[in-house]
């Protein structure tokens, strides 16, 4: 069978591909590795701002998917003595049942027509002629080989990126991401010993010495679940995500008698989006492509929104009969202009954090260096001047932490900097390798001032 569209993978990213493909009346095929009853298990925080479903054209489903109403967010200093309150409606949202919600969402792919092959693991990319044209996979049952051909394929298998790493050089999509853009993460759904009073905030820790570049989450699930977890950046001699977990954060007293439901280990790709995500014939989304909010982490919004946008963008290329690069470039333009220029934006931040001592931090936090209102104008992507009054500069300069300041002035100038690059993103391949040299001379620069 030849099909219109191969999405490898059925996570967030490859349930909308395959439903906007199919929506657009197209011939489609889901490739996961896991069993259908399977699909929609992941290692994740499990929250979800509302307007992530509104982006994509979805309403909030209503049986059984969402667990929690979340108002926003609170993020904790290192010493706990200041505590950011960060509430809007783009941070409110949900915490879902991972499993519930991943069904929901390949519910709605199968309805519209995408065919199905589950326990099918892909191997790798089909290339002829410079073009991708499907992919190689086994039956994880019997062990059998087979082999699917299309006009184009998705990549939707997350971090393991199964056919980006396999791509050739000369699509200009790159295959290797570096570890210190990846956090290693561990993560437990816990039973209490009893029910928590109403908590309808998603709490964020800071500590470098515990996390570092990274954080502690704990998100109540209702009723006496919760969802805990940490990451930390993958970065020189970082400690162990689940050893962290277990000295720091199951010692506290809410752990007490509580009971393991579900634990472990995944990774989360917290940088800039790749350059260029699509190919001859192919389209990168979701962990694959890198499209993860570097400060929180969070890839589910994304994820969703790139496969709506590769589904979409692959059947306006066959209506036209060209599935080259240059036909689907469209994808990586909507894209940054979308989500894309925000990210890149705060993956400069990140580089900030991560070489903050919790000094800094405590110091930042309480003194409103940063305010509440500067995190959620970082978090919404909207521009933010930092309005350093006299009386930290004084405070600072007393505190011998002026360098912190001026690393905060750089990061905003660097941030700002990015963001008019990214809104400039080329139309077309053509211009694309003199976008990306800036862009790598931009993030060179932000290494070497803010991590050097
Ligand atoms: C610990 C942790 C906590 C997180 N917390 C949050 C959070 O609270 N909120 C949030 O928004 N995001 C969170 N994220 C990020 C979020 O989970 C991801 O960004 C999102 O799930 C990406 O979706 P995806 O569809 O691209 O990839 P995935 O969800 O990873 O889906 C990939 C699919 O491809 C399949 N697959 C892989 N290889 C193959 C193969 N060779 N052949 C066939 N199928 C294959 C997999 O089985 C899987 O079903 C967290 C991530 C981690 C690691």
């Amino acid at each position: 069978m030849m099909y219109d569209v191969i999405v490898v993978g059925a996570g967030t990213a490859g349930c909308l591909a395959a439903k906007a493909a199919a929506e657009a009346g197209l011939k489609v095929c889901l490739v996961e590795r896991k069993a259908q009853k399977e699909i929609g298990e992941k290692i994740c925080g499990d929250a979800l701002g509302e307007h992530h479903l509104k982006s994509v054209g979805l309403e909030p489903p209503q049986h059984g998917e969402l667990e929690r109403r979340i108002e926003g967010v609170k993020i904790y200093s290192p010493d706990l003595e200041t505590v950011f309150t960060v509430r809007h409606e783009d941070f409110s949202g949900y915490l879902l049942n991972r499993r519930l919600f991943g069904q929901w969402l390949l519910r709605m792919a199968l309805d519209n027509g995408v065919d199905l092959f589950d326990s099918t693991q892909c191997l790798e990319p089909i290339i002829e002629k410079g073009f991708v044209t499907g992919v190689l996979a086994k039956n994880m049952k019997t062990g059998e080989k087979a082999r699917f051909e299309g006009k184009t394929v998705v990549d939707a298998s997350g971090f393991l990126a199964v056919i980006r790493r396999k791509l050739p050089e000369e699509m200009t999509i790159e295959r290797e991401i570096s570890n210190e853009d990846v956090e290693a993460c561990y993560r437990e759904i816990r039973q209490l010993k009893q029910e928590v009073e109403e908590k309808n905030y998603c709490e964020i820790y800071l500590n470098q010495n515990v996390t570092p570049g990274g954080y502690t989450w704990i998100f109540y699930k209702g009723g006496a679940k919760v969802n805990a977890g940490l990451g930390v950046c993958m970065r020189d001699n970082f400690p162990n995500p689940k050893g962290q977990f277990y000295k720091h954060v199951l010692t506290k007293p809410l752990f007490d008698g509580s009971l393991l439901l579900n634990g472990g280990a995944w990774y989360d790709p917290t940088r800039r989006p790749l350059d260029n995500m699509v190919g001859n014939g192919v389209i990168i989304t979701g962990d694959a492509a890198c499209l993860v909010n570097p400060i929180h982490g969070g890839g589910i919004g994304p994820s969703m929104l790139s496969g709506y946008l590769a589904g979409k963008t692959i059947a306006e290329a066959l209506e036209k009969g060209d599935v080259s690069q240059e036909a689907l470039w469209e994808y990586n333009v909507k894209y940054m202009n979308s989500y894309g220029t925000k990210q890149a934006a705060l993956d400069v931040f990140r580089l900030l954090l991560l070489k903050c001592s919790n000094e800094d931090l405590n110091y930042g936090m309480k003194y409103k260096l940063l305010t509440e209102e500067d995190v959620l104008k970082a978090g919404l992507g909207e521009d933010f001047h930092l309005n350093i009054t006299e009386t930290v500069k004084r405070v600072f300069k007393g505190m011998k932490r002026i360098h912190f300041l001026n690393k905060l002035r750089v990061t905003v100038n660097l941030m700002n900097k990015v963001k008019a690059h990214y809104r400039n993103y080329p139309k077309t391949p053509k211009n694309f390798e003199k976008w990306r040299l800036k862009t790598e001379a931009l993030f060179k620069e932000a290494k070497l001032k803010l991590t050097g």
